[in-house]
């Protein structure tokens, strides 16, 4: 027997933020394809139209092009199967071609119950002790009955008539065998009042009509899948294969909400975290390549991304560790790179009046601080100085510990002509010349250097303060020393 080509979806509802549990779905469906070589496709299913937000569809596909996540078919890109947006294939007919179908062999049967009635049937069976399922009245109509309500015009959706004994099993290629009574499974609506198809219908209508080899989704879908199972038979459809992937929690065990942070993909980006740490940090959330390897390439990832590797337990989604992660990628870029990567947000949060950023300095700066940023969104914290023309302090930070103001104005007048005539303005030869200027005025390195970072940077913690004066070059640093002698300087 050939094994399938391997055909995966990522079919998202367009219903809000892409939530953070979806977006893992998607990268799992991706590697998966990837390591198979088969395909990976986006569909969209907005058949709930009253769930819809604007907008989301947008953000969902921006999230997946952010995180390199490209699709082979989907919105955009299409393919042989388009369109891939359920509201447009709705047009197609094919949802309401295969309701017909499920009617016509007896799977399925128009429900004219308003939701009132159908309570009233439930708590009269509740009432009556009735063990089984409660019976929908419709469900027994007979064709005269049916052709009456037609004729009314009353309003109808489609209900799946599951079958009311035996048993329904799936053999999920990470849960194992799950089986469900039938007796507990309602018939549920594939047809709703709008015309428009129900998730279930129109999600494996078109797993089958788009060939898809493999449904691997979160586990909060493995309650549909009894309905899918059924419906696949029904329509006498081969069925996919399932997988269903662990749930997502905080790291108090609940599910992951707002409540534990950031939960949309773009958020994160927004916030500063790096694509490549976040889609790292996200595809061991729930699978892993050996219970301890980290950080590891997309190769790696592709190379190896297995179901087995795939864990049953939910995956508990820890903040500090995406932080310590996204550092480490961002320490591991060249200084080209980092500086690219920065100035993005540095166009987004550095005084417009200091824009726009000259990037071959931006190279230079950032090996000055490639040790401590943990977040793209620190870079105009930790950088301002290098572009402020003028530098907002506290003067009295200039005045170090066990000096006066008179010592720290003889400071800067010694430091003044060294920096002068330094030749060459190095950090090597700076640490030399001005350490023999300390000395020679009796100040400890922690004083003298104390007064310079001051003067120079506004701060009173830096990167390396030679290096920093390197870069920041001779005219700015002689004009920073000017300016924090005039306001020493009594008036
Ligand atoms: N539209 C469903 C969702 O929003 C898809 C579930 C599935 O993959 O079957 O996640």
């Amino acid at each position: 027997m050939t094994t399938p080509a391997v055909r995966v979806r990522y079919a998202p509802s367009p219903t809000g933020q892409p939530h953070i549990g979806t977006v893992r779905t998607a990268l799992f469906n991706w590697l998966f394809a990837r390591h198979h070589g088969g395909k990976f496709i986006v569909r969209v299913e907005d058949t709930d139209q009253e769930r819809l937000v604007p907008g989301s569809q947008q953000n969902i596909l921006e999230s997946l092009k952010w995180l390199g996540i490209q699709w082979d078919e989907g919105p955009e890109v299409d393919g042989p199967f388009a369109p891939y947006i359920q509201s447009e294939r709705q047009k197609l007919g094919i949802y309401h071609r295969a309701a017909e179908q499920l009617i016509r062999g007896g799977n399925a049967y128009r429900c004219y119950c308003t939701r009132e009635q159908l309570e009233q049937v439930r708590t009269q069976q509740r009432e009556d002790k009735v063990q089984t399922r409660p019976k929908d009245p419709c469900s027994a109509l007979s064709h005269q009955q049916r052709r009456d309500r037609e004729a009314e015009g009353a309003p109808s959706v489609v209900r799946f008539a599951m079958p009311s004994t035996g048993t329904t099993s799936v053999q999920d290629l990470i849960r194992g065998e799950v089986t469900w009574q039938n007796e507990v499974l309602d018939d549920f609506i594939i047809i709703k009042s709008d015309g428009f198809p129900t998730y279930h219908l129109a999600n494996v209508v078109d797993d089958h009509l788009m060939d898809i080899s493999h449904v691997l989704r979160a586990e909060e879908w493995l309650p549909s899948t009894p309905r899918h199972v059924q419906l696949y038979r029904a329509l006498e459809y081969a069925p996919p294969l399932f997988g269903h992937m662990p749930m997502i929690l905080g790291p108090d065990r609940s599910k992951l909400s707002k409540r534990h942070g950031a939960t949309s993909a773009l958020e994160y980006r927004d916030n500063g975290y790096l694509p490549e740490a976040l889609r790292n940090f996200m595809v061991l959330l729930g699978w892993s390549l050996d219970d301890k390897s980290e950080v590891m390439s997309l190769d790696t990832m592709v190379q190896n991304f297995t179901l087995e590797r795939v864990s049953k337990p939910a995956a508990i989604f820890d903040q500090e560790k995406l932080l310590w992660m996204n550092g480490v990628y961002l320490r591991q870029f060249s200084h080209q790179e980092l500086a690219s990567r920065m100035l993005p947000f540095l166009e987004r949060d550095l005084d417009k009046r200091l824009l726009p950023v000259d990037m071959d300095y931006l190279r230079r700066i950032a090996p000055l601080i490639q040790e401590r940023i943990k977040l793209l969104s620190d870079a105009a914290d930790l950088t301002s100085y290098f572009f402020q023309s003028e530098l907002e302090y506290d003067s009295a930070n200039l005045v170090q510990k066990g000096m006066d103001q008179m010592g720290t104005l003889a400071a800067f007048r010694r430091a003044l002509p060294v920096l002068t005539a330094a030749p060459g303005f190095t950090h090597s030869v700076l640490d030399e010349s001005l350490r023999a200027a300390g000395a020679e005025l009796g100040l400890s390195p922690r004083q003298f250097f104390g007064v310079l970072r001051v003067a120079v940077t506004g701060r009173t913690a830096t990167p390396p303060l030679f290096e920093t004066m390197e870069v920041l070059g001779r005219q700015r640093v002689l004009g920073r020393l000017h300016e924090a002698i005039g306001r020493l300087s009594p008036a």
